[in-house]
């Protein structure tokens, strides 16, 4: 099963007719029916590991101000106990302690992306949290061990955005401020050299990060699934742009 990772931007992708959403639709279209989909997304962050474990996972609107047809979005796709439990099995308990969640539901960065690729809500979903404050390594090194799960015909679905400041968006703006592009860009680069290690030293990149990446949580999401590619794997991106200055739609499916 190849691997996808997409930047989801505006909850508003949900429920607009858009290229990106379009975009996202096509990835769908291009990949084998999955049995179950591993989602890691930038809005769930605890301290610990945890996976959703519900049989009827909800769904979570966790965003304001937006209209009430985006509130009026339910994405009943099955939870998956299986795969939360398999998950759990990859990731040992000396290393980290990792537990099920049964209450937690589907955030957005989950349900806008997999209501346009899947709309009938037929592949059972499981989301993987974000442990919060770990660094990028740490959790390139937990998608590693994600891994085994593209043979069993899981689709390791990373949601966020390469760049993501809330603080510099301008709403009028059609394009990407030049620090968003040059970092969007070197980014891009190092995840087709297949640069782990400079995707983990992002911080390097000095004031480009510091204003593209101001908080990692949109940023980490795309390691997981940059740390599950085979080497030598083809990797296609997608949803190339850079939008209201500072949020990157950049998406790649991994080894389809
Ligand atoms: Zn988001």
């Amino acid at each position: 099963m190849p691997a996808l990772f997409v930047g989801h931007g505006s909850p508003m992708n949900a429920i607009e007719d858009n290229a990106f959403r379009r975009g996202w639709q096509a990835a769908a279209r291009s990949l084998p029916r999955p049995d179950a989909i591993l989602c890691i997304s930038a809005h769930w962050e605890t301290s610990g590991v945890r996976v959703t474990s519900s049989e009827r996972p909800e769904t979570i609107h966790d965003f304001f101000g937006f209209p009430d047809a985006l509130f009026a979005v339910r994405y009943p796709a099955p939870g998956s106990p299986e795969l939360a439990a398999e998950v759990l099995k990859l990731i040992p308990e000396e290393d980290e302690r990792a537990a099920p969640d049964p209450e937690r539901g589907l955030d957005h960065g989950a349900w806008s992306v997999l209501s346009a690729m899947y709309p009938e809500a037929d592949v059972p979903v499981a989301q993987l949290s974000l442990n919060a404050g770990r660094p990028a390594a740490w959790h390139g090194a937990l998608g590693r061990r994600l891994a085994p799960l593209r043979n069993r015909g899981i689709l390791v679905l990373g949601s966020g955005n390469v760049v993501h400041n809330l603080a510099a968006i301008d709403f009028r703006r059609k394009d990407g401020y030049d620090w968003a592009i040059r970092f969007d860009a070197e980014i891009a680069r190092r995840i087709l050299g297949d640069d782990l290690d400079g995707l983990f030293r992002y911080p390097e990149l000095g004031p480009d990060a510091n204003v593209a990446v101001p908080t990692p949580e949109h940023y980490l999401p795309m390691l997981y699934a940059a740390a599950v590619r085979d080497p030598g794997e083809p990797v296609d991106f997608f949803n190339q742009a850079v939008v209201m200055g500072s949020i990157s739609m950049r998406s790649f499916l991994m080894g389809s």
